[in-house]
């Protein structure tokens, strides 16, 4: 654990607007706040801000002191980037109003500090719901202003799919709220690569009606790796949308290989939901099942747990599959053997209605999304396996990937949308403020 950074060091000369809702070292909540899930930071000051003007303030004293920046909603980036050393974190915490602005239509807005446990929850009392992820502590703010691959995506498609509104701190101070008519531009900017233009601070969503899911959690015998991943990946492509699957793969203390299944069928009707979970179940050794009926906010449950650097699999890599082919199976499992985790969720369905053009997350092909995650100690060992799955892969979401590299940043936003992006960075972020995630180029 690092140690607080003496507070004489860092101490930055903030306006007394800022000092009000500062939390800097020395303070006795500091130790909460500095770090996020997967890195630890001793960043100067950590500002709890209340609302615009106090995001305009943090961003005019960062820009006019060139202290580091950083944006935090729920602090669950995989990528870590949402605290620093000695520079200022925005932290949106407060912001996390669940808000319903027309019950019939579904219209809801909610704050970027919101956790998406607790908006599930919410929702839940209206008979509402948005698929966001499979973790109720993932903050909203990351999550929406990059994608969403969540538990009912096949079905109701990505979070980002709901977006109708984003209100958003510019570089310049200026709050905006913008929509397919309004900055229709930015709009599709900041659906996929929201955190290189500005502070989201809330999102208006069109939440889908939907009360009860049905959930199977099925542990499998993963020894025969490739055609296991064969034939769960064809049994996924070929179920109804309202199956959705999330496969984490495993290796146990002896070497040996397990899959944990997650498939939820978005719906109450019980044997409809097990005629199309059944294919599913059968893709390998069954060595346990639970198939459950909950509502869906309980599959999503936010914990609060305090922030600490708790997840050592720092490294991550991500990918997008169209469909998952022997070969990519076989370099799947070869990748499995130097890493502490592997995780496939599934897309396709209605993520691939939205037509490649309409945002800034452009993959509308593939039909798996897939992660894996291991240590510094073999990252090297990990990226080799890698290379050699490459070639298999059709693109990248960037909330799994921890390089930031040109390649990624290429495989991420494919062709004309790069370039699109860079020409929307250079006129809304022209000082590069917003450069600590996955930083587009200057034009
Ligand atoms: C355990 C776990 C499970 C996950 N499961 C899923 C999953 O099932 N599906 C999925 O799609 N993703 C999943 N993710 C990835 C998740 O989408 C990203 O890690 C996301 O960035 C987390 O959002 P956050 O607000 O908690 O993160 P933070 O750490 O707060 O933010 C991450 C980055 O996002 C940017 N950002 C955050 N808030 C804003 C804002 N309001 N405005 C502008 N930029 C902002 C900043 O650049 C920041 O550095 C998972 C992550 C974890 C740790």
């Amino acid at each position: 654990m690092r140690p607080t950074p003496d507070p004489g060091r860092t101490a930055l000369a903030l306006p007394a607007h800022l000092i009000e809702i500062a939390i800097r070292p020395g303070d006795h909540a500091y130790d909460n706040v500095r770090h996020t899930y997967t890195r630890l930071g001793t960043p100067a000051a950590v500002l709890r801000v209340r609302g615009h003007s106090d995001i305009a303030e943090a961003l005019a004293y960062a820009r006019t002191a060139g202290t580091p920046l950083t944006v935090r909603s729920g602090g669950h980036g995989i990528s870590g980037r949402s605290t620093n050393d000695d520079g200022i974190v925005i932290d949106l915490a407060r912001l996390d109003a669940v808000e319903i602005l027309d019950e019939d239509a579904g219209l809801v807005r909610v704050g970027a500090g919101a956790r998406w446990g607790d908006v599930a929850k919410s929702l839940a009392s209206y008979g509402l719901a948005l698929s966001s992820g499979d973790t109720g502590d993932v903050g909203v703010g990351g999550l929406a202003t990059a994608g969403g691959i969540g538990l009912m995506s096949r079905q109701h498609g990505l979070t980002i799919d709901h977006i109708h509104a984003v209100k958003v701190v510019m570089a310049d101070g200026s709050s905006q709220r913008v929509d397919a008519d309004h900055d229709p531009d930015l709009f599709w900017a900041l659906r996929g690569a929201g955190a290189n233009f500005g502070v989201a601070t809330a999102f208006e969503f069109h939440a889908v009606r939907i009360r009860e899911v049905i959930t199977a959690f099925t542990l499998y015998d993963a020894r025969r790796m490739s055609s296991f991943l064969t034939n769960w990946g064809a049994a996924v492509e070929a179920a109804p949308r309202a199956v959705s699957s999330f496969l984490t793969l495993v290796q146990g203390p002896d070497g040996r290989p397990f899959g944990h299944a997650m498939t939820v069928y978005a719906g109450s009707e019980r044997h409809a939901a097990l005629a199309a979970l059944a294919p599913v179940l059968a893709a390998g050794p069954v060595l346990r099942n639970d198939v459950t009926v909950m509502p869906y906010h309980r599959l999503v449950p936010a914990h609060h747990r305090p922030q600490c650097a708790q997840q050592p699999l720092t490294e991550s890599r991500s990918g997008l599959l169209d469909r998952i082919t022997l070969s990519a199976a076989e370099a799947i499992g070869r990748v499995m053997t130097a890493a502490g985790i592997v995780q496939l969720r599934s897309v396709g369905g209605a993520v691939n209605d939205t037509a490649p053009g309409a945002m800034a997350y452009a993959h509308r092909t593939q039909k798996f999304s897939l992660m894996a995650a291991t240590t510094p100690a073999l990252v090297d060992d990990l990226d080799d396996r890698w290379e050699v799955l490459h070639p298999h892969l059709n693109g990248l979401y960037l909330n799994f990937e921890t390089r930031t590299g040109r390649r990624q940043l290429q495989d991420a936003f494919p062709g004309a949308v790069l370039d699109r992006l860079i020409a929307l960075k250079a006129r809304h972020d022209p000082h590069h403020l917003f450069d600590s995630n996955f930083a587009l180029p200057s034009a």
